[in-house]
């Protein structure tokens, strides 16, 4: 069967990898495949290309090598953080988030719950900001952790973090941020931010699948949650992705030197779409449009219609979207997200996520454009016809 070709606009699901991160992985899939921590000069040498990759992450977020341990990704990073700052400081019982994570911190705050600790999950205005007066009483002296996202998966909208973190650290609380959605595509400097553990995932930003780093602060205390053979300074046990972390050091290399030029271009495609989609379709609502988003995600609610039926007409065109929406028993579920900002069901059921990367041209918006309002008027009529 022939491959086809897409019209890729699903990017915060996850990237396509660069070119230059597939030629610096091979040899580690091939003949590189010592293990690092072999004392012989063949493990070595492999050693010395983990440690390579261990500094361009670190310079990615303006952090310090030994700041960094790798992970298998997003989700173990969160949760390496989470249930980790909690362990290693088991006074504190309290926990305060945000009801607009992601489910690999939602989970997990579940559980924390099941397990006796008190959380608040702070809730969000109509364009996705955080209410900040409820974030600052919900703090207090017994709060160990404080975690919530920099930018939201669903619809790109970024939190204030030295405002948050600021609020926390002022009661001695630990601070994680998931930057799974802005680590690669925004600069991002520690030294900066009062955050003791930041969450990266590679295959966000043009890396591979399967690889994720925890920043973690020097001095801040994280027990490990997979223990065996000391690596990661026994922060993560287990003989290490290899080719993995060398192809994400990789893509935080040029992420550190593309991502101003990408966020320009990507940006400026973007708004232009966003404008184009809301003048040509009255009943179209950029989601979070007032607060501030990252550049490459537009949330898009076309009220009446079904997320799902839009993106399966979408998908025959060979354009690829994605929705906050999951369904569940027959009815349409509208995503956490938007129940959260108080979207209309009518409008948040008909969302779709559209987001870019650099690999997006104008050429492939304009075909979107070109193709959505015809689409949208077939499911127009199907509803009223
Ligand atoms: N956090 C956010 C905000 C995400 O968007 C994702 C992935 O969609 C994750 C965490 C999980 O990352 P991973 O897929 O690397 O486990």
């Amino acid at each position: 069967m022939g491959e086809r070709s897409y019209i890729y606009l699903d990017n915060n699901a996850t990237t396509p990898l660069l070119p230059e991160v597939v030629e610096a992985m091979m040899p580690l899939l091939t003949s590189q495949f010592a293990n690092p921590s072999s004392i012989h000069q063949f493990g070595q040498s492999v050693r010395h290309r983990i440690e390579c990759a261990r500094q361009q992450v670190a310079d990615l977020i303006g952090a310090e090598p030994r700041e960094i341990v790798f992970t298998s990704g997003g989700t173990e990073s969160i949760n390496l953080a989470i249930r980790g700052a909690l362990a290693a400081n088991p006074r504190r019982r309290h926990v305060v988030s945000t009801a607009v994570e992601h489910s690999a911190v939602l989970r997990v705050l579940d559980e924390l719950e099941d397990a006796g600790y008190r959380v608040d999950r702070i809730g969000v205005d109509r364009e996705g900001g955080i209410d900040e007066s409820a974030w600052r009483s919900a703090v207090t002296p017994e709060t160990a952790l404080a975690t919530f996202q920099h930018a939201n998966n669903e619809t790109g909208v970024l939190t204030d973090v030295p405002r948050l973190a600021n609020v926390a650290a002022e009661h001695g609380a630990v601070v994680h941020v998931d930057a799974v959605q802005t680590a690669g595509k925004m600069s991002l400097h520690m030294a900066d931010w009062p955050v003791n553990l930041l969450s990266l995932s590679a295959h966000k930003f043009h890396g591979p699948k399967g690889v994720g780093a925890l920043y973690i602060r020097r001095r801040t205390r994280v027990a490990p949650l997979v223990v065996g053979g000391g690596q990661e300074r026994k922060l993560r046990g287990g003989t290490e992705n290899t080719a993995g972390i060398v192809g994400m050091g990789v893509a935080a290399a040029i992420a550190r030197r593309d991502s101003a030029e990408v966020a320009e271009r990507v940006s400026r495609m973007r708004d232009a779409f966003e404008s184009d989609v809301t003048t040509r379709l009255p009943f179209a609502e950029v989601i979070g449009r007032g607060a501030p988003r990252i550049y490459n995600t537009s949330n898009i609610g076309f009220e009446g219609l079904a997320a799902e039926a839009i993106l399966i007409l979408l998908s025959e065109h060979g354009i690829c979207a994605s929705s906050g929406s999951a369904c569940s028993s027959g009815s349409l579920e509208p995503s956490h997200v938007l129940r959260a900002m108080g979207v209309e069901e009518s409008i948040a059921q008909g969302a779709i996520r559209f987001s870019l990367s650099r690999f997006n041209t104008q050429a492939e918006v304009d075909e979107v454009l070109g193709a959505l309002p015809n689409l949208l008027r077939r499911l127009q009529a199907l509803r009223t016809g």
